[in-house]
């Protein structure tokens, strides 16, 4: 009798070990991931986002109308801290490396722990040892903090030269897309090989033309740089991109990259690839909220492409979208407005801050006078020293108008900034700063800030496994969600937060 016990217990035991593997080999996991990350896109980006194309469709709505972005439309919603060991206003380099590694760091580290020692094993590693491949997208330079973090280990984000060896030398990467390299030639100090000759020596198809991005197809490791370059070797603002194009111009977009490295990773094995749009923070810094929106909306046609992709794919693909951090202390409402928001106001704005940089150049060159110099802002800006306009500057936005306008007409070195300078400008060009207040501040929008904010982020998950991206956890959490949902196993440890 005692006998037969064991042996039924023995029977149920292998029973029920066979169907939890069964049920284990059953559990779907994700095969094509993506995960999009908004450089600065917290909850107020994408809510000044959605207010503005909700404006924009519903003209003469009595009540506001937020339109739907398309990741509204997922599943699965988190809520994520963004804090690092420096601040709990963090930067690029070191969220990136918490989402990528599930580790904590300093402000300004890639992927090494806080005493600079200790290298991080990232998601994307782990994926390429599953046989998936690997792809990075940036439109900025792609040796910034944020794609780095998914591809390369150093103490300081800003060894741009190493990051950009690591990228072409290491085997982690497939894909490499969008803006360009910052040294390509070296550190300006230390001079040494070109980058893209290393990325010649290494296998990598290198394409910089539209036509060339356009045709990209599975066709082996490749690095495709756009040739239209905004500021420090980024892809344009979206907002002068898209005046490239409405002028014949023809410049490629976020999802454009995007379609390319899906055209060239898919494959029976799977593919992880990381999109940053980068420039929603850079405008962010700058308080150019028009720019953000136009930023974000191209970061949300970027998404799309993975949608696409999904429909075709239901079963086996995961997207996630949030940020890294907040930038500026964007808000919606303004001291002036009180419970007004005016969002069609900023339809008047046609050209990034730094367009508008460039035309304050020009007027400091040609010693424009100050009204001819309205002149121009009216025309791109719609602020008026014209009476009776919806954008009618009121006389205390004037005098600071004019007080910055003042400043921007003296050559840098001779302009003296103080506390004062410093608060309202935050080292930006005087007269454009004070230009973007005031349209935002009309509109019913203000920042707080030109650095970073330590405010949650939302995160937007559909798809196979989107169920681990929801609740409310740390952005070290991104990375263990990304692990479960594509079934692979932790097998480094991963450094603890305390410093020497
Ligand atoms: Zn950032």
């Amino acid at each position: 009798m005692k006998k037969l016990t064991a042996l039924m217990l023995a029977a149920i035991m292998l029973l029920s070990l066979t169907a939890a593997m069964a049920q284990e080999a059953e559990a779907p996991k994700a095969k094509y991931v993506f995960f999009f990350v908004g450089d600065g896109m917290g909850s107020p980006q994408t809510t000044a986002t959605r207010y503005y194309v909700g404006t924009q469709q519903n003209p003469d709505s009595p009540y506001p109308m937020p339109a739907k972005l398309v990741f509204d439309e997922f599943k699965y919603t988190g809520l994520m801290t963004t804090y690092d060991a420096s601040s709990f206003a963090p930067d690029s380099a070191s969220t990136a490396s918490s989402m990528a590694s599930g580790a904590k760091t300093l402000s300004g580290v890639i992927n090494y722990d806080v005493n600079k020692e200790k290298q991080f094993k990232l998601v994307s590693e782990y994926a390429k040892e599953a046989g998936m491949k690997v792809g990075v997208i940036s439109s900025v330079s792609i040796d910034h903090a944020t794609p780095a973090a998914f591809y390369s280990k150093v103490p300081s984000r800003n060894q741009y030269y190493d990051i950009s060896v690591q990228g072409l030398t290491g085997t982690t990467l497939d894909f490499l897309g969008g803006g360009g390299y910052k040294r390509p030639d070296g550190e300006k100090d230390t001079p040494s090989q070109n980058l893209f000759e290393i990325a010649k020596e290494n296998g990598w198809n290198y394409v910089n033309d539209n036509e060339g991005i356009r045709a990209i197809t599975e066709s082996g490791r490749t690095l495709a740089i756009v040739p239209d370059k905004g500021d420090s070797d980024s892809m344009q603002y979206e907002i002068d991109r898209l005046a490239k194009v409405a002028a014949g111009e023809d410049s490629l977009s976020l999802a454009d990259i995007t379609a390319a490295a899906i055209r060239n990773l898919e494959n029976d094995n799977g593919f992880f690839l990381m999109v940053e749009g980068g420039k929603i923070d850079w405008t962010c810094h700058a308080n150019d909220a028009t720019t953000a929106i136009y930023d974000t909306l191209a970061f949300e046609d970027a998404v799309k492409e993975a949608v696409a992709f999904a429909e075709k794919h239901p079963e086996e693909t995961l997207i996630v979208v949030t940020g890294d951090h907040e930038t500026g202390g964007l808000t919606i409402g303004f001291a002036t407005t009180a419970y007004d928001t005016h969002f069609q106001y900023l339809q008047s704005q046609k050209m990034s801050y730094v367009k508008l940089d460039e035309q304050i150049a020009k007027m400091r060159e040609e010693k424009t006078n100050f009204e001819d110099a309205m002149a121009i802002v009216a025309q791109h800006f719609g602020l008026t020293l014209e009476e009776g306009q919806d954008l009618t500057l009121t006389a205390k936005e004037r005098e600071a108008l004019q007080r910055a306008y003042e400043l921007s007409m003296l050559p840098a070195a001779q302009r003296i900034i103080g506390e004062q300078e410093a608060f309202l400008y935050g080292g930006y060009e005087p007269f454009s700063m004070a230009i973007t207040h005031a349209l935002n501040n009309k509109a019913g929008l203000a920042y707080t800030s030109f650095a970073h904010t330590g405010l949650q982020l939302p995160v937007y998950a559909n798809g196979t496994g989107a169920d681990n991206f929801s609740g409310s956890y740390d952005n070290t959490d991104i990375f263990y969600g990304f692990m479960n949902a594509m079934g692979l196993e932790v097998n480094e440890e991963i450094p603890a937060l305390a410093a020497k």
